[in-house]
């Protein structure tokens, strides 16, 4: 069994032979939104209809973190380290202080509600950037369902709090992702369910007042989409897909894949030097130790 495909030969220098796809965690119906806590040395994720936010801690087990998690989707940390949290369930994006008090980040946008925030990134200037498709308020699966009150934007709040649109041109925004430099910003693109939307990553320029220009289809993921995406330092994109995660070049070419087993919704770096690669994966939870490092 083999646990990678090689499109392009370097990426068999990413993998190494030895170092399997190995299931860490069970008994989800749909996790999502993995991010490491190093100085902490463990990991949080969601179980979306669970209502709940794991905690796996290597080597001693995983357990609940928060429940109800208000069917939080995606997380990251702050420049602080402090948990920044998508939740479809309160339609907000929220930060966990460091005493656990809950401080909104936003929860409506021109006096309308938010649909259901779904991942998160915070820029070195703390800026926290989000995309809001309305999957969580769909059905009642992973959220409550309810009325649609804005397009499925891309917005990003300054740290003074204020917020704006910054991509409205999107079916369903998903899973974003800065190039190591920030010069970048990727965002997927998962369309509306039920439909022949395009599915695809795009990738924009990032200039010095954050406007973004460009937007062109950067990779098209097959089988499955993209849904959450992470790079590593030296550019290369590892995004979630159909049949695992894919390693794209900073030029959009596929270089390799890490097979899963089930459909991949969202990956992040960590473990001792961010060398591993957790993976988010259905019902289960995956990590791989690779001879690649996690962006800062
Ligand atoms: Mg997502």
């Amino acid at each position: 069994m083999s646990f990678f495909e090689v499109v392009d030969p370097v990426f068999s220098t990413f993998v190494m032979g030895n170092a399997p796809v190995k299931e860490i965690a069970s008994g989800f119906d749909w996790v999502e939104g993995p991010v490491w806590f190093g100085d902490q040395n463990c990991l949080l994720f969601s179980d979306i209809p669970n209502n709940r936010i794991m905690r796996h801690i290597p080597g001693v087990g995983t357990s609940v973190f928060r429940a109800p998690s208000n069917f939080a989707n995606g997380h990251t940390r702050d420049r602080e380290g402090r948990l920044v949290s998508c939740e479809h369930g309160t339609r907000r994006v929220t930060r966990t202080e460091l005493d656990g008090s809950i401080t909104v980040i936003a929860d409506s946008f021109e006096g309308k509600r938010l649909n259901s925030p779904n991942d998160v990134i915070v820029a070195s200037d703390g800026a926290i950037w989000f995309s809001d498709p309305h999957y969580g308020i769909m059905t009642n699966y992973e959220g409550f369902r309810s009325e649609q009150e804005l397009p499925c934007n891309v917005y990003r709040v300054d740290p003074s709090g204020k917020i704006r649109a910054v991509l409205t041109d999107f079916n369903c925004p998903n899973g974003l992702a800065f190039s190591p430099d920030e010069s970048r910003l990727y965002v997927a693109d998962t369309g509306r369910m039920f439909t022949d939307d395009p599915q695809h990553i795009r990738v924009f320029t990032v200039g010095s007042d954050f406007s973004l220009s460009g937007g062109e289809v950067f990779h098209v993921i097959r089988p499955g989409c993209a849904d959450g995406m992470r790079l590593d330092s030296e550019g290369n994109l590892w995004s979630s897909a159909g049949d695992g995660v894919h390693c794209i070049a900073p030029d959009g070419r596929l270089l390799g894949k890490l097979l899963v087993p089930e459909t991949v919704s969202n990956i992040c770096f960590g473990g001792r030097g961010r060398h591993q690669l957790f993976i988010t994966a259905t019902t289960r939870v995956y990590a791989i130790s690779l001879n690649r490092q996690g962006a800062r």
